[in-house]
């Protein structure tokens, strides 16, 4: 590469600015509020995990054939090789391996845990959809009763709607399990079979190896054929069609609403019964899912651990920052100290220390003019600026400015604390 070229972010890689980060920040603690008001309990698990992990979970799946970024592991001094690591493209596998190695399957059941942070896929990047992204999860795992599927999408459904977000509509369906499914998919093969050379490519593939996906394919050539196939709900056996029939019982009672959508599907074996999704109006196209989950009680069978029922969600934070109302608050109200001639600096640093005691202070030690710094206090949408000249240094005083009414006055540095606290909660 010239040396000329400056160095950008990778493919599918961004940066959170500031601006944005703030919003980001106030997801992420939308998320810690809902999951911790229902007992949920942090856990972080590595964003590397063996391959292995991943793979199986993904079966022959687009996420395994082509999503996973794998990174050869080193070998030690012993000669021990690590082996094939990846970065994770989800949190639940590596929630579920952490459940079982740390012995959280021996605690009183089910254990409701919750985690955030970044996911990576190899997609295409488009808006909306990116190779470094960030979850929000939810998982109930140890217990098979709906009423945990309820409360996942409950909880979910909270940290949704304690955003503010609006023309959020949650869907709904039940993809059956072993009992049912494999006599469905075998319906939904015959339904396909004969109208094959007029499927995308990728459903011609997927029509033998994994067919519940023909129902959520985007493409447009294959969206005619959808309305007329059987419908999985019409196919369930009895305990699913009960537990399906309690799940929305349980959303019925709690007032949320949801529509019913047959061509819902997780294409994976280990899904079972319920999966859900809430969409966002706005975002539109096939970006348009704010964040999705469902039961998966074959999953700790298929990483090799005994069989355990669970239930969770993964929320999308880029796209739900994406679909956040304009902010209606200006912000953490904050002071500005601004000496106005160099050699204040120390007597700056304290006052902005004393003032840290109420409210965030930035002090300006830059060289420019006092009005560049009023304006440059103005835009960062400060409240109050604490203007200091040598003489009010002197006095151990600055001139505290309320930039929303434009009221100035003198305040000693051991008051300043005092007054702001007091016009705040005038
Ligand atoms: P999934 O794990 O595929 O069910 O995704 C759950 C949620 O994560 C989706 O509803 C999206 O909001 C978000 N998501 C998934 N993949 C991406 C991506 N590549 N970029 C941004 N958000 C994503």
């Amino acid at each position: 590469m010239s040396r000329s070229q400056p160095i950008r972010a990778a493919r599918g890689m961004r940066d959170i600015l500031p601006e944005q980060r703030a919003l980001w920040r106030r997801v992420e603690m939308a998320g810690e509020a809902a999951a911790s008001s229902y007992g949920y309990e942090e856990i972080e698990v590595p964003i590397i995990e063996p391959a292995a992990l991943i793979e199986r979970v993904g079966g022959d799946t687009d996420v395994v054939r082509k999503e996973i970024y794998r990174l050869q592991g080193h070998g030690d001094a012993s000669g021990e090789r690590e082996g094939l690591l990846a970065l994770r493209p989800e949190a639940t596998a590596g929630v579920v391996r952490a459940y079982f190695q740390g012995g959280l399957n021996q605690l009183s059941q089910p254990v409701r845990l919750t985690t955030t942070g970044p996911m990576f896929r190899h997609d295409r990047p488009q808006a909306g959809r990116y190779r470094q992204f960030y979850q929000f999860d939810l998982e109930v795992i140890g217990d098979p009763s709906p009423a945990y599927d309820a409360e996942v999408i409950e909880v979910s459904r909270q940290w949704l709607s304690s955003l503010g977000l609006s023309g959020v509509s949650l869907v709904l369906n039940s993809i059956g399990d072993g009992r049912c499914r494999p006599a469905y998919l075998q319906k939904l093969r015959e339904y396909y079979r004969p109208l094959k050379r007029r499927l995308h490519h990728d459903c011609q593939r997927r029509l033998e190896a994994n067919p519940l996906r023909l129902l959520d394919c985007k493409e447009e050539q294959c969206q005619p054929f959808k309305a007329a196939a059987p419908r999985i709900t019409d196919h369930l056996c009895q305990p699913c069609a009960e537990a399906f029939a309690e799940v929305r019982s349980l959303l019925d009672l709690a007032a949320i609403e949801y529509r019913l959508d047959a061509h819902l599907v997780r294409g994976l074996d280990y899904y079972t019964r319920t999966v859900f999704e809430f969409e966002h109006a706005a975002l539109g196209g096939a970006q348009n899912a704010l964040g999705g989950g469902g039961r998966y009680d074959g999953l700790a069978a298929a990483l090799g651990y005994p069989d355990t029922p669970a239930v969770g969600f993964a929320g999308g934070i880029d796209r739900v920052v994406l679909g956040l109302p304009e902010s209606n608050g200006d912000g953490p109200a904050q002071l500005w100290v601004l000496p106005v001639e160099r050699g204040l600096e120390a007597e700056a640093a304290r006052v902005g220390r004393l003032c840290r005691a109420e409210l965030p202070a930035v002090v300006d030690f830059s060289r420019r003019s006092l009005s560049a710094k009023m304006r440059a206090a103005g835009r960062a949408g400060s409240r109050w600026v604490a203007i200091m000249a040598a003489d009010e240094a002197q006095r151990q005083a600055v001139q505290l400015r309320d930039m929303r009414s434009g009221d100035q006055r003198e305040v000693p540095w051991d008051q300043l604390a005092v007054v702001i606290a007091g016009s705040l909660s005038s």
